[in-house]
């Protein structure tokens, strides 16, 4: 990992894990877990299609909303090794959530100091043994807890999720900044509910057009590319099938895979 600020057990017990790439959003609900788990998805496929294997997990740090569990469709508990948590594993792919710990009816109501010490937990006393990628789902928003999270996992770099709307923009920056304060690289910005694509073929845009390209362009990074907005996508996530399994041969796979090709 290039982060070299990080150090502790979170560091030692993920040595094993090659890269870790963060998915931040500047706010909720632009599909920054949509985005993480299709992402781990197009890893895995990309991996396996270059080297027959491929070892790549998820880590949800949305401690407030974990949604990748439903996401993935897993909802049974971690076991537990000694002092570690067996990550849940489907498509491939091993996670570990806080999803997965409480179950849906328990408010989590917890102060900041108890989110890191679940997610220096998440990172120290998860055994994710040897991964080619972790992708790490972070909290959505930049304020202190985004922050110290991402000072305490040991990142290779950040892609940032947006809408197309304009407004994303200052949002995102203020993401961009917070990266850069812990010298975490960023690896681009992804583009999430760009258009809807009509019956004629005719790309309709709901909400704007640029948000993307602009904030890239301001972060000075490369801007990886545009989803669509489309039910396969919604449905995929509400069944627990990730579009990238279940139409690994659709445009919106497609758009994942060339994503996870360049960062
Ligand atoms: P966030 O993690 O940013 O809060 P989610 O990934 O939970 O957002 O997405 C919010 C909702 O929008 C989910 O129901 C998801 O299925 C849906 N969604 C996300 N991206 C798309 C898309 N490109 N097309 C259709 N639905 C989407």
């Amino acid at each position: 990992p290039s982060s070299g600020n990080v150090t502790g057990p979170a560091q030692q017990a993920m040595k094993g894990v090659k890269h870790i790439i963060a998915v931040a959003s500047g706010k909720g609900g632009v599909g920054k877990s949509t985005f993480a788990v299709n992402l781990a998805c197009a890893f895995e496929k990309l991996l396996r299609s270059e080297s027959g294997d491929a070892r790549v997990g998820i880590m949800d740090c949305d401690i407030y909303g974990p949604s990748v569990p439903m996401m993935m469709g897993v909802s049974s508990r971690p076991e537990v090794n000694g002092e570690s948590l067996v990550p849940v594993e489907n498509f491939g792919i091993k996670m570990m959530s806080m999803g997965l710990l409480i179950d849906e009816s328990t408010p989590v109501v917890w102060r900041g100091p108890m989110v890191m010490k679940t997610i220096q937990q998440f990172a120290a006393n998860v055994a994710w043994g040897d991964l080619d990628v972790l992708v790490v789902d972070l909290p959505p928003g930049t304020g202190d807890a985004q922050l110290s999270l991402v000072q305490t996992l040991p990142l290779d770099g950040a892609v940032i999720v947006t809408t197309p709307q304009l407004v994303a923009v200052s949002v995102a920056r203020r993401g961009a900044t917070m990266f850069e304060k812990v010298n975490v690289p960023l690896l681009g910005v992804a583009e999430n509910m760009s258009y809807l694509l009509g019956k004629d073929g005719e790309q309709q845009y709901i909400f704007g057009q640029g948000g993307g390209e602009h904030t890239a362009e301001a972060l000075e990074t490369s801007f990886l590319g545009q989803i669509p907005l489309d039910p396969v996508i919604r449905e995929g996530g509400d069944r627990g099938i990730p579009a990238m399994i279940s139409y690994p041969e659709g445009n919106v796979a497609q758009s994942f895979t060339k994503m996870a090709e360049s960062v």
